[in-house]
């Protein structure tokens, strides 16, 4: 089994998120830690919380997935923005404290020119900077499409950022399944081969979360689009091969798909009906 929701809207707070997810069928959900383009944050209602994490409890949720936002960029060059960034960083990770124990997934970065090696050291040098080792969340690098300059656009530049950060255990990876295709893996053709090469060189232990997505383009293309699912290049077929296969069970599956609650609800039956025909 594996818990399944979508990225839902932050603005009515917790427990209105966690209502929404089980209106449309859910049992884990993603969220904005604060704006996704701006910088600002809310305060944190702790009673808010506890009310969603009694939801959680009672509805058997799994681990959530907070996405830090798209403006965060640790190996920016300006290093206005790389420290508006390692600040973001640090107090998206303080105010995770008051949900404790969930995931927080980012966009490793853009190196914008200075090379992905350069991106990796920078990259490593914040979270080092934001790690503690007594930390109840989990941080997440998001595999890449490898557009633009975007770091994390293969398994061997996450796992290097992973064995240069003190606080390892502290780190995992979230599995996009647009952007591994996008980034040239081919999970339609050999899904077993791609789960095998992410074995090998990051370990399956350290993929915790999926980010559920058809892609609007073919594999290899570097392009980020997600699409549907099963109206996309990655197709029906295949996604369902992903969320059903064995070594994938038990973690969050997060749709980012172009749609609105009709269509999540739908996509989520979808995919719990496939657990289902898995049992026999
Ligand atoms: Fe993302
Ligand atoms: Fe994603
Ligand atoms: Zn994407």
């Amino acid at each position: 089994m594996i818990f399944i929701g979508n990225h839902l809207a932050s603005s009515k707070g917790f427990e209105a998120m966690g209502k929404h997810a089980v209106e449309l069928g859910g049992d884990t959900f993603a969220f904005f830690t604060r704006n996704p383009r701006g910088g600002s944050a809310k305060a944190i209602d702790p009673e808010d919380v506890k009310r969603l994490q009694e939801l959680m409890e009672t509805h058997g949720f799994g681990r959530l997935v907070a996405h830090a936002p798209y403006t965060m960029n640790l190996c920016a060059e300006k290093p206005n923005i790389r420290q508006f960034s390692i600040e973001m960083l640090q107090d998206d990770l303080k105010r995770m404290e008051y949900l404790p124990g969930h995931y927080y997934n980012f966009h490793p970065g853009s190196h914008v020119g200075q090379g992905a090696e350069k991106g990796i050291e920078m990259i490593t040098d914040a979270l080092n900077q934001s790690l503690w080792p007594e930390m109840s969340t989990t941080v997440l690098l998001e595999t890449m499409a490898g557009k633009g300059s975007e770091v994390g656009r293969n398994f061997e530049e996450l796992k290097e950022i992973m064995e240069k950060t003190d606080c390892r255990d502290k780190l995992g990876v979230c599995f996009d399944t647009c952007h591994v295709w996008d980034g040239g893996y081919d999970i339609v053709g050999d899904l077993d081969g791609v789960l095998k090469e992410f074995d090998r060189i990051i370990g399956l232990e350290h993929l915790k979360a999926v980010h559920f997505n058809d892609s609007m383009n073919p594999c290899g293309s570097h392009k980020d689009r997600h699409e549907k699912i099963g109206q996309g290049k990655i197709g029906m077929e295949a996604l369902k091969q992903v969320a059903t296969h064995p070594l994938l069970q038990d973690r969050p599956f997060i749709l980012e798909t172009p749609n609105e609650d009709e269509g999540y609800a739908a996509e989520i039956a979808l995919i719990k009906g496939w657990a289902k025909d898995g049992k026999r």
